[in-house]
């Protein structure tokens, strides 16, 4: 009886509503390099002997900033045997306060590169003007943008035009669809090895540091062929949530993971409070195992498969 009574008054606009679906195409219509294609499913980035964004799982881990020879050498040393294959650590460091530390700048680049030649990781870490682009490349074998200069465009084609691969971090109030544009740019400037990277946004809730947008992940995913790796350390903002956050991300579909690692935490000179000690990022890298072999399992499984309209 109900049935008739709706169907009789009323009229559904079901032709209406799909007509306001747009795919995925349409909406990131402006970056069309940065989405799948029947020619480009997945990017591979060469670095040193391994890819970033192939089956293998990439961690990226290390200090926030380099502060000192041992405490950059101890922590390339266990987190390549706790199973990393990239030492992170900033030389120039974007600080929030003109009164922070801000990076051993280019002494902070040659203890890199020390760590790079003991340990055999390669080596990721921010160059933060257009200006210090060639000399931050001659010591990275990865420039990070990060967060604060997703936007800097002069700075994003002169990283690009190094030919070094580049990970870009989200800005912290960047869309997916700015994060893209960014993406676009470098990829427009001849260098396709483009890295995402989701280290959370701002949003009403204070109680993370920032909000982890995994939701984000996942997107990046299914419809982009830029690998994506997954920054635990700074979403959180917490030590005690950055376990969490990081399966998370593995289960989010993520290429890899940047984990802030330190000697002496409480001791550190920027980012103390989300960065793991020794023991905890072993005992991480150890329980993510299981969340990585179900990644792997999931990826054999997914052939590649044209794009879906938004529903
Ligand atoms: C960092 O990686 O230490 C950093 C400053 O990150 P973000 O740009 O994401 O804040
Ligand atoms: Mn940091």
């Amino acid at each position: 009886m109900w049935r008739s009574v709706i169907s009789d008054t009323l009229t559904l606009p079901q032709i209406g509503a799909r007509g306001v679906r747009v795919s995925w195409q349409q909406r990131f219509a402006e970056t069309p390099d940065v989405l799948k294609s029947s020619e480009r499913h997945r990017t591979l980035v060469p670095v040193l002997d391994f890819v970033i964004g192939g089956e293998a799982f990439i961690t990226m881990a290390g200090p926030c900033s380099v502060e000192t020879d041992s405490q950059l050498l101890s922590t390339a040393r266990q987190v390549r045997a706790a199973g990393a294959q990239v030492l992170r650590g900033g030389a120039f460091k974007p600080r929030s306060s003109p009164y922070s530390f801000q990076g051993h700048g280019l002494e902070g680049l040659k203890m890199l590169a020390r760590a790079r030649n003991e340990t055999g990781l390669a080596i990721v870490t921010e160059v933060m003007t257009e200006d210090d682009v060639p000399l931050v490349a001659e010591y990275a074998d990865i420039l990070q943008i990060g967060s604060r200069s997703m936007e800097n465009y002069t700075l994003l084609e002169r990283a690009a035009q190094s030919g070094k691969p580049i990970l870009l971090k989200r800005g912290m109030v960047a869309t997916l669809a700015d994060l893209f544009r960014s993406a676009q740019i470098i990829l427009d400037n001849g260098n396709p090895n483009v890295i995402l990277c989701e280290r959370g946004i701002r949003t009403f809730e204070t109680a993370t540091r920032n909000t982890f947008d995994v939701a984000a992940i996942a997107l990046i995913k299914l419809i982009s062929h830029l690998p994506v790796i997954a920054d635990p350390s700074h979403a959180a903002g917490h030590r005690d949530l950055v376990p969490a956050f990081a399966r998370i991300g593995v289960a989010a579909g993520a290429d890899g993971l940047l984990i802030e690692v330190h000697p002496n935490p409480d001791k550190a000179w920027s980012d103390g409070e989300q960065s793991l000690d020794f023991a905890d990022f072993e005992m991480v890298m150890a329980s993510l195992e299981p969340y990585i072999a179900l990644r792997e399992a999931a990826q054999a499984l997914a052939a590649p498969r044209p794009m879906e309209a938004v529903g």
